[in-house]
């Protein structure tokens, strides 16, 4: 008989090959091995005489019988043929090769044709069983006659050498090609699979079929391969198994080993604690050197001839499912990009400091499903934060909680300006807080403020829904977040002081002139010093005249250059002793402290010949061909004693001045002794 290598052919292949030849086909195959010189041990994939009940009514000396064929067959090398107690007939066919560890092929599961219903009936009794259905399952089986079986048992002696040394090997090629066939076959279904499920589903089924596995499960890992690994069934198992850790899933792989890894009964039983099965070849599905998921194929193994078709599969689906995690990746990186955009964009909306911190808050809340947090600043002495926001605690208790920058958690971040991801709070030495009651969980994160390089705040989240554990990728996002929130923090900070300032400010930006609120100030301080010392004061109202107009022809910016120009006239004209202010748009008032009315014509008649005399660029194009201004004039005493009440009275000066056709001066008051003797002024000065 040839060498026989079962690191190439396998019995159950040999068996297979036997069993297609058709004199073969009512018989029951196995072989018998002789371990250590002892007893013969069977492999007991096939039944040795064939009857389904073998176990019910096979006797003690039945065992005695095939020990007895075996070692007659064996010592003499030729085939024999024996009968067991209940009349089956079986035989043994001594296997020379090599290594092969087996001694004998036995073949069994046909019967003599006389059934001894006697002896039937009294092994029945003596088993506790039905009589009538032992006979009945006996008398199923093919009849044969003890020379039928001797004939087939030559057969099988001649048959064994030529399949090993031909038939075998070019069937086990066939078989592989097959097997290589349909492998490439699924190839674009593994680099089109849409899902890690679907694409599980087509590796399983795959192997499943080719290499009768009856059942598969994989562990792909959550986040990372040293995350904990989700188990599913997704063949003959039920779908959710679990999960086990990272560092379990990993150790079934010796560091040194590359390939499968076969589990004993008892390593299955201690990963897979619920699943009852005697063993399991575990592969890894790498890409590089990321693993992406372990494939379980239990109660199978390879036959180290298809390990490295196995490994084609393993390894194409290998790098769809890194495919799918880089598309997985990309498409949420998106997704959040998409996110942290329309947060911004809303953020950048906000003008208000009180909203944006809430917004802030709320939004850095959402982005990693916290539940509970706190953003914080630091005070103006530098050493304490205050709660500005607060989500899932009153606020107003929250505001009344101080911390020291340099204590506790958020003071420590404050003072490092380093964030801080803790996943259980009791067990972390950074912090080392045995307990927290106002929390619900024990995992939270604390991120610094940052302001160019100075932190200026700390943003804490905890409470992960579901009791969850914040990542490293939920403190990525935070960050990214907060770089860009604090721009929106610091645009509301010059926001607020350009409002402290402009209320404090006496001077409008434009013009360089004192504004509105000056020009009221300094009018009641006036006011109070004439009252006392009894002198007169005037107001004067200057308004440009059509220029709106004026606004549309030259565009918005020339406009701006005109009432510059005119602030400008406006402070050389005046009196040293005169406040000239911009009273808003284009729109001035002078106060001259002081001087009667008619003393004021002198200067209001000045004052709108300068501007009427002034080059303004596209001033023709004006209805009074230049650009002009109209002046209303009131006094204390006569027009009023209150800032207000002589505004009020320039202004419908002023009023008249623009209904009487522009470019003028109206004094307050309707007197004609004054209209006489503005027009003897007029005179006197040359004016029109
Ligand atoms: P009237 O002769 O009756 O005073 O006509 P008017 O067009 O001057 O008056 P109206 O009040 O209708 O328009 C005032 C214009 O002044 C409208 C506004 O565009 C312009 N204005 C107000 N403030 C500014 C400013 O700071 N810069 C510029 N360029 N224009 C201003
Ligand atoms: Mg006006
Ligand atoms: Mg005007």
């Amino acid at each position: 008989m040839p060498h026989v290598n079962l690191t190439t052919i396998q019995p159950v292949e040999l068996l297979e090959a036997l069993k297609s030849h058709q004199f073969l086909a009512p018989y029951h195959l196995t072989f018998c091995c002789d371990q250590d010189g002892g007893m013969p041990r069977y492999k007991s994939r096939f039944t040795v005489c064939g009857s389904p009940h073998q176990y019910h009514f096979c006797t003690h000396s039945c065992m005695l019988a095939l020990e007895d064929a075996v070692g007659r067959a064996v010592a003499g090398n030729r085939p024999v043929v024996f009968q067991c107690s209940v009349g089956l007939l079986n035989f043994a066919v001594p296997l020379r090769a090599g290594d092969i560890p087996f001694t004998c092929l036995i073949g069994g599961g046909v019967r003599d044709k006389s059934i001894d219903l006697a002896r039937m009936e009294s092994l029945a009794a003596a088993d506790g069983m039905d009589a009538f259905a032992l006979l009945a399952e006996i008398e199923e089986l093919p009849v044969a006659t003890v020379e039928e079986v001797e004939e087939v048992a030559r057969k099988v002696q001649e048959l064994v050498p030529s399949l090993l040394a031909r038939n075998l090997h070019s069937q086990i090629f066939e078989k592989t090609m097959q097997r290589l066939t349909a492998i490439s076959g699924i190839s674009t279904g593994i680099d089109t699979a849409e899902s890690v499920c679907d694409l599980m589903t087509l590796i399983s089924e795959t192997l499943g079929v080719l290499f009768d596995i009856s059942k598969i499960a994989v562990l792909i890992p959550q986040n990372g391969p040293t995350s904990p690994y989700t188990v599913k069934g997704i063949w003959g198992l039920q779908r959710d198994l679990g999960t086990i850790s990272g560092p379990k899933a990993l150790g079934m792989f010796p560091r040194d080993r590359a390939g499968s890894v076969v589990l004993q009964e008892d390593e299955c039983r201690s990963i897979f604690p619920d699943l009852e099965v005697s063993h399991a070849t575990c592969l890894r599905l790498t890409s590089g050197q990321a693993v992406h998921g372990i494939l379980v194929l239990f109660d199978a193994s390879i036959p180290p001839r298809e390990e490295l078709l196995v490994s084609l599969v393993t390894g194409k689906a290998a790098t769809q499912l890194a495919r799918m995690r880089e598309k997985d990746k990309y498409t949420s990186e998106i997704a959040q990009a998409r996110e942290l955009l329309t947060m911004f964009s809303a953020l950048s909306r906000t003008e208000s400091k009180d909203q944006l911190n809430e917004q802030i808050l709320g939004m850095a809340a959402d982005l990693v499903d916290a539940t509970c947090g706190s953003l914080m600043f630091i005070d103006e002495s530098g050493s304490q934060l205050k709660i500005e926001s607060a989500l899932g605690m009153n606020l107003h208790l929250a505001q009344s909680m101080v911390v020291q920058v340099g204590t506790g958690i958020a003071g420590k971040v404050a003072a490092s300006g380093n964030p801080l991801l803790v996943n259980d709070i009791e067990k972390d030495r950074r912090v080392g807080t045995p307990n927290r009651p106002r929390f619900k969980t024990k995992s939270f994160v604390s991120i610094p403020i940052k302001l160019r390089e100075d932190t200026i705040g700390v943003l804490n989240l905890s409470d992960k829904k579901n009791q969850g554990i914040f990542t490293d990728a939920d403190l990525k996002i935070l960050i990214t977040f907060t770089d860009h929130a604090s721009i929106m923090i610091e645009r509301a900070l010059s926001i607020e002081r350009a409002d402290i300032l402009e209320q404090l400010s006496i001077t409008d930006h434009l013009t360089g002139l004192y504004n509105r609120r000056f020009l009221k100030r300094r009018m009641e301080e006036e006011l109070a010093r004439s009252i006392r010392h009894n002198l007169n004061l005037t107001v004067m109202l200057i308004d440009l005249d059509h220029f709106k107009i004026y606004n549309d022809l030259c565009g918005h910016l020339a406009g701006d250059r005109a009432l510059k120009r005119t602030a400008k006239i406006l402070s050389e004209t005046a009196r040293q002793m005169d406040v000239v202010t911009r009273f808003g748009g284009e729109e001035f008032c002078i106060i001259l402290p002081g001087t009667s009315k008619k003393e004021s014509i002198f200067v209001a008649e000045r004052i709108r010949r300068e501007i009427e005399g002034e080059d303004f660029p596209h001033e023709d194009n004006l209805p009074l061909g230049r650009l002009t201004a109209s002046i209303g004039i009131a006094s204390f005493p006569e027009d009023g004693s209150t800032e207000a009440s002589l505004v009020k009275a320039a202004d419908v000066a002023l009023y008249r001045a623009k209904s009487d056709g522009r470019n003028r001066v109206i004094i307050a008051g309707n007197s004609v002794d004054d209209h006489e003797q503005i027009s003897r002024f007029k005179t006197a000065l040359n004016l029109p």
